[in-house]
């Protein structure tokens, strides 16, 4: 398996996965064209994706659905809670539906196995998800209220994981760009995660496993890469020396410009 972040961030989010012959992409938050260039840029044909996977409605993760799924054609994996709180109207006919799915129910694409789970987060029915192939598995929560005690048990055994970082609570509080609520929203258990908030996930409930952790979801205002990787590894360093003597290198930042390396695993 193969995992590639096209993008990550508050100004669009997609991931894509290759699994033996399966490809799917996950969450379509930026637009049409841009999706189609970064997944040639990564080498692959878009229109092999076999599916599109859309963890829940915010504009970060679907704005782009309508527009990708028709250039692809590949049926869409939706739940009909999060379809409906996208606000599609005509433009949900461009959508061919793959599976009912929902936050609550494994379901699979392909070779790839998903185990989804609900997440505190302000939408219609968020989850975060670990992907099975051939006994490899990798967990991913990119948008998260906080690291609940179901994320730390379904994220155990994992090779890779991809993990909300969002901001940083001294950045966020002082940052001019945004409105009190706003701020609010973000720090509360419906909202986003802090870097403290991942670094105690890190150094408490994380078992060690995934020699890949992937920062994701970084706030443009309101952190920096440098602040949230140094907070990742202080919180692997703070472990028993077993974690400590690679924390440098399994700690990776997913961006919001451009695609991250593939994860071979
Ligand atoms: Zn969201
Ligand atoms: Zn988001």
């Amino acid at each position: 398996m193969r995992i590639c972040i096209l993008g990550s961030g508050s100004s669009g989010n997609a991931t894509l996965v290759v699994a033996g012959e399966t490809r799917v992409l996950i969450d379509c938050g930026l637009s049409g064209k841009e999706t189609m260039r970064r997944i040639q840029e990564v080498g692959e044909d878009p229109h092999k994706i076999n599916a599109i996977v859309i963890t829940h409605e915010h504009g970060d993760h679907a704005s782009g659905l309508h527009v990708v799924a028709k250039t692809v054609n590949a049926p869409v994996f939706i739940s009909s809670a999060t379809l409906n709180a996208c606000k599609l109207g005509d433009k949900v006919k461009n959508i061919k539906r793959g599976d009912e799915i929902s936050s609550a129910q494994d379901f699979a694409v392909g070779a790839i196995k998903f185990h989804p789970f609900t997440i505190p987060h302000d939408a219609a029915d968020p989850f975060a998800y670990t992907l099975e192939y051939q006994g490899i598995k990798a967990g991913m929560a990119v948008d998260l209220g906080y690291y609940h005690g179901l994320a730390a048990e379904r994220f155990r055994d994992c090779d890779a994981l991809v993990l909300e970082s969002n901001y940083e609570t001294d950045m966020l509080r002082a940052c001019t760009y945004y409105p009190w609520s706003l701020k609010q929203r973000i720090m509360s258990r419906q909202g986003h995660t802090s870097n403290d908030e991942l670094a105690r996930f890190l150094r408490d409930d994380f078992d060690g496993k995934a020699q890949h952790v992937v920062l994701a979801h970084l706030s443009q205002n309101s952190n920096h890469p440098e602040v949230a990787r140094l907070a990742a590894i202080q919180a692997l360093e703070a472990r028993s020396p077993l974690f400590s003597a690679d924390a440098a290198r399994r700690v990776k930042i997913a961006n919001y410009a451009a695609p991250t390396d593939w994860i071979d695993l």
